[in-house]
């Protein structure tokens, strides 16, 4: 992917670079932006009636797609917190592990939860996240997610605000990573087969989420 007839040089040569990984773009950064754009509305009715609604966001991979949603609800009313969730562990499959490092400061007894994900792929990450939080009294949990992918959800957890379907592949950029790069894409695609095959070979590579 090309960014066309830039006139910038530094740090965008490093982006150049980054984007030349890229297979092909399955998301636009508009499609993206509009999306947020109707779900956020969505959220905002939804929850009309409560005063407070406390929005776990599982990181990494969540973090800018909470920030676009944060910025248009612009409500204090929605108490976004991060929560470290990792399932991925470098590669591109999930390991079936889904480790959940730090709920503790949420109080959520009594409270509208609404769970804020980048990705619903097997469904693991949800369904644990939302078990682990229904055990704290909360009001009633529910789940937002930016993309679905196109595949069997082994593990089905009712999802209530959805963006985009993408496709059954490994995909990258809007917060969601290979090995820690391609978060700050705007867009989503693939990646060339062989940024892959060569990235894989580092087995201890840094978990994601
Ligand atoms: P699940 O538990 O539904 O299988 O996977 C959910 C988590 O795995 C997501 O929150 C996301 O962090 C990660 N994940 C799933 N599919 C992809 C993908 O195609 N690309 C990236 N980078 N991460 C993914
Ligand atoms: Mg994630």
């Amino acid at each position: 992917m090309k960014i066309k007839d830039s006139p910038l040089d530094g740090p965008l040569c490093r982006y150049h670079e980054v984007c030349d990984d890229i297979q092909e773009v399955v998301i636009t950064a508009d499609q993206i932006q509009k999306t947020v754009e109707i779900l956020s509305h969505q959220i905002h009715e939804v929850y009309a009636n409560d005063t407070r609604v406390v929005i776990p966001v599982l990181l990494q991979g969540a973090r800018h797609f909470a920030d676009d949603l944060s910025d248009r609800l612009n409500d204090s009313k929605f108490q976004f917190v991060p929560v470290k969730v990792s399932s991925y562990r470098g590669g591109t499959r999930s390991t079936g592990q889904v480790v959940i490092h730090s709920t503790e400061t949420l109080d959520i007894r009594g409270q509208a939860v609404l769970i804020v994900d980048d990705i619903y792929d097997s469904g693991r990450t949800l369904t644990q996240v939302k078990a682990h939080l229904e055990a704290q009294n909360p009001a009633h949990v529910k789940t937002c997610v930016m993309f679905e992918k196109a595949c069997e959800h082994i593990h089905d957890v009712p999802l209530d605000f959805v963006g985009l379907p993408v496709p059954d592949d490994f995909v990258v950029g809007y917060g969601l990573d290979y090995q820690d790069r391609y978060r700050e894409l705007h867009c989503v695609g693939t990646l060339k087969p062989d940024v892959i095959a060569t990235e894989d070979r580092y087995e201890d590579a840094q978990s994601i989420g």
